[in-house]
This record gives C-alpha cells, sequence and structure tokens, in this order.
C-alpha cells in the first residue's frame, strides 16, 4: 500500500520511523524544504519542496498510486492540510491528519491568548519590554511593527536579517528543551514577557512552565483552523488507522 506522510514535525517522523521495514507499506515522507539538513528515515522514501498546492498534490497522489495519506504536519501549518484534504477528497483517498492536542493553561499561568501574530505584536503594548518570541522563523517578522520593544528570538534556522525587529538578539537552537535552561535563558536576558504559539506537544513547553516559575506573563498566539476528516492526536493511532485501512483493502480483495 502506497502511503505519503506530510511531515515537519515529531509526529511525523515517528510514523515513518514505526512504517519503515514494514513489508505492507511503501511509505514517501514528505518535507517543505524550511530546513538546511533534512533528517531521512531508512526505509522511507523523502521528498523535499512544495507540490504546487491542492492541483499539483493531486497530481503527485494519482502518479504515485498513493493509497493513503497520513497530514502529519504542524498544528500551524494551514495551507497544506487544506489541499491535503482537497487533494485527497477529489481522488477519494482516505486521509488521517495528526493533530497534536494544544497546550491549556493551568494554576498560576498568566496567559493572554490572541487570535494572530499581528495580534500578539499589538498586544505587547506601547511601552518598551524586554520580549521572548519563540514563534518559529516565519512567525517574527509580524513584531516589526512593535520596535519599541527589546526582543531575544529563539529559531532553528537563522532567519532574515531584513525580517527582524531593530533591536533584537538572536538565540539559535533546537528543542526538546529543559525547563532549567529555559528558566536560565529568560532570567540571563532578563525577558518581562514571552511570545509563543499554542503549538501544544512536549519539545517545547518547557518555557511555558519556566514563564510560570518566573511569574512572567504569556502572549499566546491560538492556532488556525486546520483541515482533516479523520482527526488523530498521536502519531500512534495514524498508524492503527494505517494497518486498519490495509486490513480493509485486503478483505475487499478477498485476500
Ligand atoms: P503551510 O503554510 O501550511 O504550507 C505552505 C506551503 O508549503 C504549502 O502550500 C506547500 O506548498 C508547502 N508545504 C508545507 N508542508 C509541506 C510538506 N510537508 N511537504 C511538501 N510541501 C509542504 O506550512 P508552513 O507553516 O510554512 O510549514 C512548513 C512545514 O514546516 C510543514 O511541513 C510543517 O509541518 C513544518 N513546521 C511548521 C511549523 C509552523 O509553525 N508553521 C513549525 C514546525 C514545523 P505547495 O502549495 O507548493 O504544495
Amino acid at each position: 500500500m502506497r502511503v505519503l506522510i506530510l511531515g515537519g514535525t515529531t509526529e511525523a517522523s515517528a510514523c515513518a520511523h514505526r512504517l519503515s521495514g514494514d513489508g505492507r507499506f511503501a511509505v514517501t515522507l514528505s518535507l517543505a524544504g524550511r530546513t538546511a539538513s533534512p533528517v531521512a528515515v531508512p526505509g522511507v522514501a523523502l521528498r523535499v519542496g512544495g507540490f504546487g498546492v491542492a492541483a499539483g498534490l493531486a497530481r503527485w497522489l494519482a502518479e504515485a498510486g498513493t493509497a493513503a495519506v497520513i497530514d502529519a504536519t504542524h498544528p500551524f501549518a494551514a495551507e497544506i492540510s487544506a489541499n491535503a484534504a482537497a487533494a485527497t477528497g477529489e481522488l477519494g483517498i482516505p486521509l488521517c491528519t495528526v493533530l497534536r492536542p494544544p497546550w491549556r493553561a493551568g494554576p498560576g499561568d498568566r496567559w493572554r491568548t490572541v487570535p494572530s501574530m499581528a495580534a500578539a505584536a499589538d498586544d505587547l503594548g506601547d511601552e518598551g519590554r524586554r520580549v521572548f518570541l519563540g514563534v518559529g522563523r516565519q512567525g517574527v517578522g509580524a513584531f516589526r511593527r512593535a520596535p519599541q520593544h527589546t526582543y531575544v528570538v529563539r529559531t532553528i534556522e537563522l532567519p532574515d536579517a531584513a525580517a527582524l525587529p531593530p533591536d533584537t538578539t538572536l538565540v539559535q537552537a533546537r528543542g526538546p528543551f529543559a525547563l532549567a535552561d529555559e528558566i536560565a535563558l529568560l532570567t540571563s536576558h532578563r525577558i518581562e514577557v514571552v511570545v509563543t504559539k499554542n503549538a501544544g506537544g512536549d519539545a517545547t513547553y518547557a518555557k511555558i512552565e519556566a514563564a510560570r516559575r518566573l511569574g512572567l506573563p504569556v502572549v499566546m498566539v491560538e492556532r488556525p483552523r486546520k483541515a482533516g476528516r479523520h482527526v488523530v492526536a498521536a502519531a500512534e493511532e495514524a498508524v492503527g488507522w494505517l494497518e486498519r485501512l490495509h486490513a480493509m483493502s485486503r478483505s475487499d480483495r478477498g485476500v
């Protein structure tokens, strides 16, 4: 059974690792190409780069004879998920979307929830503050509209300098991050407010816990709406879905 995994997340890698070497499936992992050195999974074909919106994805799926798609892209990657829903819908290909649960505010959290990066920038107010931005490389540009603040920006790949607000210190690092390190980072830069996307998951949660421990406010950017038909919360559930699909297709063929 030919399977496409739309990736760029730990869940996608987990699905690929889990299916690699399983003779029932011929798996391709697709990445957008945002990181310089993508990590291949042995036994899984890797393709990198956009398909050309929904029409290009539909063409690719048809040409490859794809029988199932797992959309395990990031909760903030809404476009590719809309394309996946449209292309698979058109072709009648089963689609499973992996969407990790969002973080929820607990006792001691001082969150302000906003609908977009631009709203997060506006929410910081008129007075200059020391801000930690954990919003990803593509998110930082929105903060150019609030140049009165001092920013510490952490990203995996360095952002384009032209996209940064004027008073910015860059920290290049890839999660997962430990609580003690996050507390040390926020303290050493005398951070007054943390801005983050509601990504969910464990890998980048420590900054939220660090903010809570330090009594810092968090501006939390809400997720966009993500298209999907069969939505699961974790990689293992998507693999279970695929295994059931495979078993059904065998019994349909009388195997
Ligand atoms: P997006 O806005 O939903 O997608 C923009 C375009 O990038 C898509 O229309 C598609 O181009 C291409 N694309 C996205 N994911 C792809 C994939 N897995 N394989 C092939 N093409 C893909 O996505 P994004 O927010 O820019 O995120 C890009 C990638 O980074 C995603 O794979 C996502 O899982 C990963 N990521 C995103 C975030 C985040 O915060 N957004 C965080 C961590 C990881 P075409 O229309 O040409 O097909």
